[in-house]
């Protein structure tokens, strides 16, 4: 029987893990309060004693010290880091906490229902991530997995999780489908271009620092305006942290009301005065109109950067929301208006844990139909794989020719992706390595482009500086523009890749650089001395990626606490 398999979305302000259970079909499962998301808050009380979620969300004001909301925006950050209780703690660390959290109340919760067989355990996961992420911020969420002990299968883009949750992916015709994702802190647009055998994301864009949380700080300022209106105080209060910790949950939960209901009422107290705020959807709609506006001009950005690959607005015939701050009907109003597209609106904050869950079980399935393949026929899974990737066979038409069933319980081929649809991205930014110009100035020369079809592999030309160099090392850089070369200050070093040269190499020798990007948006490099055409042993390192060393120590770290 093969283990159950699970998908995370690792959000910025939410997170949450669902599996395919046994009809097939992709389920979330609660936490231990009873909700199917939970806080991406960290309450580090001590070292072995760790809360994450709705209780650390409560604590951030009384223990601001000891509690990490966010961490996510700091994920891949070359030297970021916090000191808490003495313990130093990189962002993957953190999150490996989050990760815990959820694993261990999703595993009671399998077990309270017997869904679970004795010392079955949750270990292989597919993690989500917005496309954006670069290499650095991929590798570290990889590592917030292992560090939570976990295996991880791969990272999948969210809006592409999203999209096979809403099914769209499953499809006769070729259609081109926008997932719009606003969360708590960060607004995502992506478009895909989806075809029976393909799921290709052409575009991203978005703003990093747009999400409920603003519309959150919306209402808390009304709610200052309103209780001086109406106790005729002076006081601004949001100055006092206990009240503006209070106001912080009272607003984000009458705006939540607010999705469903006309009215919501705030009680106000601050120094012995008490206000009575009620607020209306009208009145919200209003005070936050600049901030929705704000999501259809990001989305009008990316169409036009679309527009450069050759795609346009009126190609698409979708629209998908996703992100718990999509709830608000202005998103879905707005939209209309906007685009004359009834958007689709389906649980939108757990759609992407179910389409990694949904994923998941592709590649093992994918997995278990290759090795049944390979066995049957006598030859490698890489023989098998390869002819695949060459097209020369599909891995449906090996199934049939030897008697190998192609469906999942429940669903239909390969647990209902669809067929067996290829995931291309695209690359979320430019890679570059600086050099010298004709003016002998340091300019980032970009090799791939922001939104080149992945895998990339682009190869240039570089002349060695030295007789008897006896090493390149490079630095490389990523930046959001798509132009060959650029003003280093346009981007920014994300590592260093190293080519190690023979002894006795001339000056001005050619070495062919090739970086390619993988199909999960990691980078590699490669090296070629063109006169030889010896391969240059070449190493590329993200910047402050943690050693095997530092990740087995939190990964002790991790193991030894309690996660509650
Ligand atoms: P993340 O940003 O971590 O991906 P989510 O997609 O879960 O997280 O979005 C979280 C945001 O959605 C929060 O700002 C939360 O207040 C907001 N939200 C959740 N449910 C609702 C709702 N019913 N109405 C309005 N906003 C909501
Ligand atoms: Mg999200």
């Amino acid at each position: 029987m093969a283990n159950k398999i699970f998908g995370i979305d690792l959000g910025t302000t939410y997170s949450c893990i669902a599996y395919i259970d046994e009809n097939g079909k992709p389920v979330v499962l609660k936490n231990a309060e009873g909700d199917l998301t939970t806080p991406s808050v960290v309450h580090f009380e001590s070292p072995e004693e760790i809360h994450v979620g709705e209780a650390a969300k409560d604590s951030a004001v009384l223990y601001p010290d000891q509690v990490v909301t966010a961490v996510k925006r700091h994920i891949g950050e070359p030297g970021y880091q916090l000191t808490i209780n003495g313990v130093t703690y990189k962002p993957e660390d953190v999150s490996s906490y989050v990760l815990k959290k959820l694993v261990g109340d999703a595993t009671e919760s399998l077990r309270e229902e017997n869904k679970l067989e004795e010392g079955e355990e949750i270990k292989d996961v597919v993690i989500t991530c917005p496309a954006y992420f670069g290499v650095t911020e991929r590798d570290a969420t990889a590592a917030a997995g292992k560090i939570a002990g976990l295996n991880v299968l791969s990272i999948i883009n969210e809006p592409t999780a999203a999209a096979i949750s809403y099914g769209v992916t499953k499809t006769d015709t070729e259609k081109t489908v926008l997932v719009y994702d606003l969360g708590g802190g960060t607004f995502d647009i992506t478009m895909i271009r989806i075809s029976p055998n393909e799921i290709r994301v052409i575009c991203t864009g978005g703003d990093k620092n747009l999400g409920g949380k603003d519309w959150d700080a919306r209402i808390l300022m009304f709610l200052n305006e309103q209780f001086q209106e109406e106790t005729g105080s002076g006081d601004n209060v949001l100055d006092d942290p206990e009240t503006l910790q209070e106001l912080t949950l009272q607003a984000e939960r009458a705006k939540k009301l607010l999705s469903v209901k006309p009215k919501a009422p705030i009680p106000v107290n601050y120094n012995g005065e008490h206000a009575r705020v009620v607020l209306t959807r009208e009145k919200f709609d209003e005070l936050t109109a600049d901030l929705l506006q704000r999501t259809i001009d990001r989305t009008k950005d990316m169409f036009a950067e679309a527009e450069k690959k050759g795609y346009h607005q009126s190609d698409v015939s979708e629209i998908l929301l996703v992100g718990g701050s999509s709830k608000m009907p202005q998103v879905m109003t707005r939209i209309k208006a906007e685009f004359g597209i009834d958007a689709k609106l389906y649980d939108p904050d757990e759609a992407v844990a179910k389409g990694a869950a949904i994923y998941a079980q592709h590649i093992q399935d994918y997995n278990i139909k290759i090795e049944e393949v390979a066995k049957k026929s006598g030859q490698t899974v890489e023989q098998v794989q390869q002819k695949i990737e060459d097209g020369k066979t599909s891995l449906e038409d090996e199934a049939k020719k030897y008697g190998i069933s192609t469906t999942a319980p429940g669903e239909d081929e390969f647990g209902g992706i669809g067929a067996v649809q290829k995931i291309i991205n695209v690359s979320s930014r430019s890679f570059g390595i600086i050099a010298l110009n004709g003016d002998d100035q340091r300019r980032l020369f970009n090799m791939i482009l922001k939104n080149a079809d992945l895998p990339a592999e682009v190869s240039k030309e570089f002349y060695t500086l030295a007789d008897n160099q006896k090493m390149v090392s490079l630095e490389v850089y990523e930046c959001m523009v798509m132009e060959d070369e650029v003003d280093p200050e346009m981007g920014k070093a994300v590592g260093t890749a190293q080519l190690n040269l023979a002894p006795g190499t001339a000056k001005g020798t050619p070495i062919q650089i090739t970086f390619r990007l993988n199909p999960e948006g990691l980078l590699e490099v490669k090296g070629e001395e063109r006169k030889s055409g010896n391969s240059i042993e070449a190493k590329f390192e993200t910047k402050d990626k943690m050693t095997d060393a530092e990740l087995e120590e939190a990964q002790r770290r991790n193991s030894k606490s309690s996660v509650d």
